[in-house]
């Protein structure tokens, strides 16, 4: 049955794996799991709440990974977007580096 849902998610896209009702249901509890708390504020002593759940190692490389609770994170928006800086921002290089060093806090005052 999981293993099925891994097939018909590789072979549609990722939005519809993200429409589906067990990423959604899946997504519900992890943020309470979370407190609906952002957890990478969270680090840094600030209160941040969630509304995004983060796969910590991706969906297109760990799809095996997809709804394992290890494998998700909350996050609030700006947090999730650090994670994928290819995502937002088109320019590539400068940003790419950031993903690979777990969310280092890089304070600019
Ligand atoms: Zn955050
Ligand atoms: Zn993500």
């Amino acid at each position: 049955m999981f293993r099925s849902f891994l097939i018909a998610m590789k072979e549609l896209n990722k939005d519809s794996f993200y429409k589906s009702m067990r990423w959604q249901r899946k997504r519900e509890a992890i943020l309470r799991r979370d407190g609906y708390m952002c957890q990478y504020c969270k680090r840094y002593g600030r209160t941040v709440s969630a509304t995004e759940v983060h796969h910590i190692k991706f969906l297109e490389d760990f799809p095996e990974l997809a709804l394992d609770n290890n494998n998700l994170v909350s996050l609030c928006s700006a947090c999730h977007r650090k994670q994928h800086p290819e995502k937002g921002r088109k320019a590539r290089g400068r940003y790419s580096a950031v993903s690979d060093r777990g969310g280092g806090d890089r304070k600019r005052v």
